[in-house]
């Protein structure tokens, strides 16, 4: 049984192809972030090494040994101080070229594959040009523009789409014997990424990072310009934990605007909801869209590199306030 949450006509696809003998050289997957990009990939890897019935038969050694991360034909690498160097694609490449030890395939994952250097994409490309008939390689990346068009023109891509948040709650109610109400958040907040729900429920540290986020916010918009400016000269000594922090507040203002529109059942922050109902009533929406707005350009800004605390101070006194 192929162990992913949602994404079932993938898995029919990939299904079909193994069953009929036909695989392609190279599959890659897209999508946001805790998607099941990875996930899927290893459970490709399971069906094409499993020797059970029906494929990936979970019980055969082929399929503990991709789920251990021991199988001699199935290798996974990402990225290394965030990038995928030449070297780890040389390596990859030098393995690809022997026969493979248990299975009929070699089955090699590269994870995050937009961030390889120009030397280590360029290296990725020759092995897609003339790969050996025994290897399948399995990109991830965020989405296809963010490779070379030769790279990908050279794959099956199959585009993750988030998953209704009705099949993760399922199923972390089954698979993961989690409450319905916690269920219910954790989906929420997971904005169709089972694997964003799956971390929240296992990591604590990550849970009181996001309410802490959340609090931010919302202590800010009731702040005066001291307190803002003080905020952001604190904020900008972490640009990490800053954007973080900035990504969280749009969902806040999504929130906040679909509260606005009555749109209760499409909130993300679930537990924040009577917080959240309360700031819209003291800003309305012409703010609640400034508010997106600014957080927004913010956001982008620091993408491309502006200076963290300028940004933050000018954001600061972009915001809507909720006081009266
Ligand atoms: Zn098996």
């Amino acid at each position: 049984m192929w162990k992913i949450i949602g994404h079932d006509w993938a898995v029919q696809l990939l299904e079909a192809s193994i069953n009929q003998g036909n695989i392609a050289n190279a599959y890659l997957l897209t999508g946001p972030d805790g998607v099941g990009k990875r996930t899927l990939a290893l459970e490709m890897a399971r069906a094409l090494c499993c020797t059970g019935h029906p494929r990936p038969c979970d019980e055969c050694d082929n399929c503990r040994a991709v789920i251990r991360g021991s199988h001699p034909d199935v290798l996974v690498i990402g990225p290394q101080d965030g990038s995928i160097k030449i070297d780890q694609v040389r390596e990859l490449r030098r393995r690809a070229m022997l026969a493979p030890h248990r299975s009929r395939y070699k089955i090699y994952i590269i994870t995050d594959a937009e961030t390889a250097t120009p030397e280590a994409a360029n290296s990725l490309l020759k092995t897609l040009e003339e790969p050996p008939k025994h290897l399948v390689l399995i990109l991830t990346a965020s989405n296809a523009d963010a490779l070379l068009p030769t790279i990908v023109s050279r794959c099956q891509v199959i585009n993750l789409r988030p998953v209704p948040l009705s099949t993760i709650e399922k199923a972390l109610r089954e698979r993961w014997d989690i409450q319905a109400e916690e269920a219910t958040f954790l989906a929420h907040v997971s904005t169709g990424c089972p694997g964003v729900a799956i971390k929240l429920a296992q990591d604590e540290g990550l849970r009181d990072k996001r309410e802490r986020e959340i609090k931010t916010l919302l202590e800010i918009l009731k702040g005066d310009v001291i307190d803002r400016f003080e905020w952001a000269a604190s904020a900008s000594r972490d640009p990490t934990t800053a954007q973080e922090m900035l990504e969280r507040w749009l969902t806040i203002w999504r929130d906040m605007l679909l509260l606005a529109e009555g749109r209760r059942d499409w909130v993300v922050n679930l537990d924040f909801v009577d917080e959240l109902g309360k700031a819209v009533e003291q800003m309305g929406k012409e703010a609640l869209f400034k508010g997106l707005r600014e957080t927004c350009s913010t956001v982008q800004a620091l993408k491309k590199n502006a200076n963290l605390r300028l940004a933050l101070e000018v954001l600061m006194l972009n915001l809507p306030c909720t006081r009266a």
